[in-house]
């Protein structure tokens, strides 16, 4: 067979082209036009695909076309994985975690399912190799407190090893009062975070009330919002407010902080909505699942 059409790439050759590495984003130290043309392109490049990723939010990309000089690869029901396959593959055979399985447990319709920013959700998740299994386990409620593990092995206690409530499940994580300084801290990164990263203000406003509100079981219709982002609000209610402590916001937080940045003037190719979401939803994951509020294995 002629492997020159193969699959999609009917342009790539058999033999392998020369591969030069380019140190990315360069341009965090210095100018754009100050930089070779090598770095200049990798930036463009790096542009290009942003925007593109920008403009096809509903696009699946989590299938890779195969290489012709690839030979095979491995596609799982979240896509396509090209490197450290082993972990991956454990992984996928402990964690049924893909869209039916969600929508079922959280009652989502398919329209629902789609306005979740999964694309932030998933970079987010990327960047938190170190406790990935902990974190994913309570992505899908499966983290160890109390109320799960005792329905294992009977040894480990149901009651909550911080205050001695009789019954840690996961509402009482968040809420036990032992964990307040822990919460207060954990508030207090979350503020730092967006004031940090040009925040439009109303999501700011709306992204703290809604933590206090949630932390302090408050009514979810009491989260002060301004009207300028109604349909943020609604589309967030219909996923569920519960649902940004696991970093699944609407995709249109990261749509008005991107225009709020181009505004102003401060969109740069790293700095812009989904950058800005993928950021804040690190920085909610990590610190709930392997931080104060959090039961690390
Ligand atoms: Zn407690």
């Amino acid at each position: 067979m002629d492997s020159t059409k193969v699959g999609t790439f009917e342009h790539v050759p058999e033999s392998v082209p020369s591969i030069l590495h380019v140190k990315g984003h360069q341009d965090d130290a210095k100018p754009y036009d100050e930089l070779n043309l090598e770095a200049q392109l990798n930036i463009d490049a790096d542009q290009l695909a942003d925007d593109w990723l920008q403009a096809h939010p509903n696009f699946d990309h989590s299938k890779v076309p195969i290489l012709p000089t690839s030979g095979c690869q491995i596609n799982l029901p979240y896509g396509t994985f090209t490197h450290n396959i082993k972990h991956e593959l454990k992984l996928a055979r402990s964690v049924p975690d893909n869209a039916a399985f969600l929508m079922d447990k959280y009652e989502w319709d398919q329209e629902i399912f789609d306005d979740i920013d999964w694309t932030c959700h998933g970079r987010a998740l990327n960047r938190t190799k170190a406790h990935q299994t902990s974190m994913i386990k309570y992505l899908i409620g499966w983290h160890p407190v109390g109320t799960r593990v005792n329905k294992y092995d009977p040894k480990y206690p149901i009651a909550c090893a911080s205050c001695g409530y009789h019954e840690e499940d996961k509402d009482h994580v968040m809420s036990c009062p032992k964990r307040q300084t822990d919460r207060d801290n954990w508030k207090k990164a979350i503020k730092q975070y967006l004031d940090k990263h040009n925040t439009h203000p109303s999501l700011h406003a709306t992204i703290t009330s809604a933590l206090n509100t949630l932390l302090d079981d408050g009514d979810i219709e009491s989260i002060e919002h301004n009207a300028d982002i109604q349909d943020i609000i609604d589309s967030q209610h219909n996923i569920g407010w519960e649902h940004i402590f696991k970093g699944r916001f609407s995709k249109l937080w990261a749509q008005n902080q991107d225009q709020h940045l181009k505004d102003n003037n401060l969109k740069t190719p790293r700095k812009n909505g989904q950058s800005w979401l993928t950021g804040l939803i690190h920085e909610m994951q990590c610190t709930t699942v392997v931080g104060p509020l959090g039961s690390p294995e």
